[in-house]
């Protein structure tokens, strides 16, 4: 074979064009053998690494790049270039190995989620030939449960930031199954189905209504996580759905951050409400309610109609929806409910000016005594002694406003999941008529601010959790195959978090057992100590640390996203959560039909403090639910799509690098593509593999029949224990067919 040309050794572009590869995304696959030629020898290819570099990275060329694990040389800087290059020229979504990055584009595309395009990735022959899309995703995990590959049901994982576009791509995939799984049915079938579609596509605009509020990051972000199944039956129909959520932010109701809203429904109330409800509801245009800040932002209001139709559609008739909105309103005016402190502290607080009338209005529309309520929010009572005696407290200023708070999470918190309950009852399919099932998670992604507290820490718990469901089903699975396939193969090593995860959930001591340890003992929980309590305890485990600089007590956990500060002061009393059972008791004799079911009499729960001493904390119940939600991820075969949000001012077609960075970083993208490009990112059935490159190999006697019996996805090796193939046609490698390829680049180009 004749050696490369001069030239073509001077200028790598020269030797390029001669093999005669085309560039982009043809081209990333001799790019690919390059970069393999390139790592088992230097020698062939002399040139300096700026030549080579000018060579692999063809600027002009950059968008073209479908799969991130295909840009040459793949380093952070490229990627990011190759992003950026996709970004500007309006191509938002690429492939990182199995994974798929979409970068949210902040404006409208038109056509990008069209019926025609959605009709294209349904009947490719091949959809991953196609754009990288995530209806390539969507079709891809809809097949799987067609060919029944293991683990037949399937789940797409959809992470990212907040206002990364998480729901609006779990938006889109929902779409596109519930086109896909009712078209091709028969028209007396299609009536039933559609009437199926629209009710689990109904159930987004009410969730959101009640779920998603605009903070300084999104204005419609989600304040809770949401895993829904789309079920199949044998026939690959919709037959209906289920939804689970996770940790609802409730102190949203009743706190609203600087410059953030509450949760969209009640503008929606506010907004949309008719002349005659809003009289009956006490909400005048005029009236400014404390719980309803930023009101004057135009938003989510005119959707009130689209809510009440979703509503509707699921079930919830007009009766009921007006109790549902009776009762918003009745909080809007809770929240107006002020105290002033007593001159004698042994009085119960004072009510402020005008909060009476909202005191009032409340009692009205939550349909309970005026004066039960302002006595429980004002007294406490204390039940003492072995003969558990009652005492009455009065409560200061800060804590009447704290169980005030205290009444309008646990009803907004019921009342969410009430709806939740509704919903399933009404797209829940009977089990014996579904086979299988597509679930897609969108869940918020790692968040650290300058305050981090339990949210935070429960947040950010989930994401490690995810990230170790990635890497145990992307990471590990890559390295075994390898090794299975007798590859030769430097181990990347990758960043395992399980010791990050044994310091949050771990057993028998973690920050979540101390958390709960803490909350059982029913005493006043100290910071300080707290923090005492972790440094003896959890000091050895390496992810923990502390910020020495920081006034308040706090610890810092090395995420593998990056480090975050928590605080400890608030942390143990949010984790107990406690309601105090005289508040619960008061809804419990609400003459409210709806308030009546959300708080029956006798509830366990809440009813009385011994068993609140032992109730299920914030982080055990979310734990718990987590675990859950992982076995159910285990046994599915998943599909991953980041979300990135160019730019934290969510405006289009700007492209701020160093946020994007620390995202593709935090979503283990980077490390996705290290590791596939370190390792064979082409790959090529054996037999299409031998009659493309066969040729090349001139010492080669192969046996075309047997060889092309081997099924194995990797070319280089017989997979060990396979039978079938010559010998000599197994022992052909990657390497050998590559070497002959770069080094006969005129045998090639002639
Ligand atoms: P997340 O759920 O990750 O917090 P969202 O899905 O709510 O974020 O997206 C935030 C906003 O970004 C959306 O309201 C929408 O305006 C915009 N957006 C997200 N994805 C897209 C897209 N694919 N095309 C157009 N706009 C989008
Ligand atoms: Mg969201």
């Amino acid at each position: 074979m004749a050696a490369s040309t001069d030239s073509a050794r001077r200028d790598p572009r020269e030797a390029h064009r001669k093999r005669g590869a085309t560039p982009s995304i043809e081209g990333s696959q001799s790019n690919c053998f390059n970069k393999f030629h390139k790592a088992s020898d230097h020698s062939i290819l002399n040139h300096t690494l700026e030549e080579v570099k000018a060579f692999l990275i063809n600027e002009e060329e950059l968008h073209q790049f479908d799969d991130l694990t295909k840009v040459n040389p793949v380093t952070t800087a490229t990627v990011l270039k190759c992003l950026q290059a996709r970004y500007a020229a309006g191509i938002f979504y690429t492939s990182a190995g199995c994974t798929l990055v979409a970068l949210n584009p902040f404006q409208p595309v038109p056509n990008l989620y069209s019926p025609d395009i959605m009709k294209a990735y349904h009947s490719a022959s091949r959809p991953q030939e196609l754009k990288p899309h995530i209806f390539t995703m969507a079709e891809e995990a809809f097949r799987n449960v067609q060919s029944h590959v293991e683990p037949v049901n399937q789940s797409l994982i959809v992470s990212g930031e907040s206002g990364a576009g998480k729901t609006w791509t779990s938006r889109c995939l929902m779409n596109y199954f519930a086109t896909v799984a009712t078209s091709s049915i028969s028209v007396k079938c299609q009536e039933n189905v559609e009437r199926i579609e629209k009710r689990v596509l109904d159930s987004n605009p009410v969730m959101e209504a009640f779920g998603n509020a605009c903070t300084l990051r999104n204005h419609n972000s989600s304040r809770f996580g949401k895993y829904i199944q789309l079920q199949l039956n044998r026939s690959q129909q919709l037959e209906g759905a289920s939804v689970q959520t996770y940790l609802l932010e409730k102190t949203r109701v009743a706190n609203q951050a600087p410059l953030e809203r509450n949760f969209h429904v009640f503008y929606q109330v506010m907004k949309g409400a008719t002349e005659e409800q809003r009289l009956e509801w006490g909400l005048s245009e005029k009236e400014e309610f404390f719980w309803l800040p930023n009101a004057d932002k135009i938003l989510e209001e005119d959707q009130f109609e689209e809510t009440k139709d979703a509503m509707l559609h699921l079930g919830i008739d007009s009766c009921t929806q007006d109790q549902v909105f009776r009762i918003l309103a009745g909080l809007l005016h809770l929240g107006n409910v002020r105290f002033s402190s007593p001159t004698d502290e042994s009085h119960p607080c004072d009510l402020k000016e005008k909060a009476k009338y909202f005191l009032k209005r409340t009692a009205n529309l939550l349909k309970v005594s005026e004066d039960s309520l302002l006595e429980e929010l004002r007294v406490r009572t204390i039940i003492a002694g072995r003969q558990q005696q009652v005492f009455k407290k009065p409560c200061s200023k800060i804590e009447c406003g704290m169980r005030r708070d205290c009444v309008a999470k646990v009803i907004y918190a019921k009342l969410f999941d009430w709806l939740v309950k509704i919903i399933n009852g009404s797209i829940c399919s009977d089990s014996f008529k579904w086979t299988n099932f597509i679930g897609l998670l969108d869940v918020y992604g790692f968040e650290s601010f300058l305050q981090n507290n339990l949210e935070q820490l429960c947040i950010n718990y989930a994401n490690e959790k995810l990230q170790q469901h990635f890497v145990a089903h992307y990471l590990k699975a890559q390295q075994e195959e390898y090794t299975a396939e007798e590859l030769e193969w430097s181990f990347v090593t990758y960043q395992d978090n399980q010791s990050c995860l044994d310091l949050i959930e771990g057993n028998p001591t973690s920050i979540f057992s101390l958390l709960n340890e803490e909350s059982r003992l029913n005493r006043f929980s100290d910071a300080n100590q707290f923090k005492t309590r972790l440094q003896t305890v959890l000091a050895s485990n390496h992810c923990l640390s502390w910020n020495v600089f920081s006034k308040v007590p706090n610890f810092v956990v090395a995420h593998y996203a990056g480090k975050v500060n928590y605080q400890i002061e608030g942390m143990m009393e949010k984790n107990k959560d406690p309601v105090p059972p005289e508040l619960v008791q008061l809804l419990e004799k609400s003459q409210d039909t709806l308030l009546k079911e959300l708080f029956p009499v006798g509830d366990k729960e809440h009813n009385d403090s011994k068993a609140q001493n032992k109730a299920v904390t914030v982080v055990s119940k979310f734990k718990g639910s987590l675990e859950n939600l992982m076995c159910i991820l285990n046994s599915t075969t998943p599909h991953y799509i980041r979300c990135i949000k160019p730019n934290m001012d969510c405006k289009p077609l700007l492209f701020r690098s160093e946020e994007i960075l620390s995202q593709l970083e935090a979503c283990g993208i980077i490390e996705t593509i290290n590791i596939s490009a370190a390792g064979f990112p082409i790959r090529i059935l054996f037999q299409p593999f031998v009659e493309r490159y066969g040729l090349l190999k001139t010492d080669w006697k192969l046996n075309f029949k047997t060889a092309a019996s081997f099924n194995g996805c990797c070319p280089a090796k017989k997979r060990k224990g396979s039978s079938g193939g010559s010998t000599e046609a197994l022992n052909i490698t990657v390497q050998d067919i590559l070497t002959n390829v770069l080094a006969g680049q005129t045998v090639a180009s002639s």
